[in-house]
């Protein structure tokens, strides 16, 4: 079961460098984003070699705004792309209120913007998008923004 969950899991993550709120001590933390068990959420995870002291943080939808810059800075941009069968740009819009909370609107506008080469999303943001667009029955993949249809 523990190895299956590890299969699932997609994640992106950055180190940033932080002082421990106990002893003072420097500690590496990482935070970025994940999907376990086909849930999309965000995480920020420290351990203090010094004094033992754990921060684990994390819950539903993208997360603080300077983490999604971060790992659009470090890993890219991204957007769907539909591999074969129906379109399904509608699915998306409503797919990317829960993912992004855009407004219907909002969630078009990036669609079509995406497919003239700007980035959707995060890696992570973006994969969340398929997975749910497969559970729906539409084709669709990851790929680089900016990238051909
Ligand atoms: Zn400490």
């Amino acid at each position: 079961m523990e190895r299956e969950r590890e299969e699932e899991m997609i994640y992106r993550a950055l180190d940033y460098q932080l002082t421990c709120s106990k002893c003072g001590h420097d500690v590496t933390g990482s935070r970025g984003q994940q999907i376990v068990m086909e849930k999309f959420g965000w995480f920020d995870e420290w351990q203090c070699e010094n004094c033992g002291l754990v921060s684990d943080d994390y819950g539903d939808g993208p997360g603080p705004e300077d983490v999604r810059e971060g790992l659009l800075a470090q890993f890219g941009g991204f957007r769907v792309r539909l591999v074969e069968g129906r379109d399904g740009t509608v699915a998306a819009a409503r797919h990317l209120r829960e993912i992004l909370d855009y407004s219907p609107a909002e969630a078009i506008g990036r669609l079509r913007a995406a497919k003239a080469g700007e980035p959707l999303g995060t890696a992570v943001e973006v994969e969340a998008l398929v997975q749910a667009l497969r559970r729906d029955g539409y084709a669709y993949e990851t790929v680089a923004a900016g990238s051909e249809d």
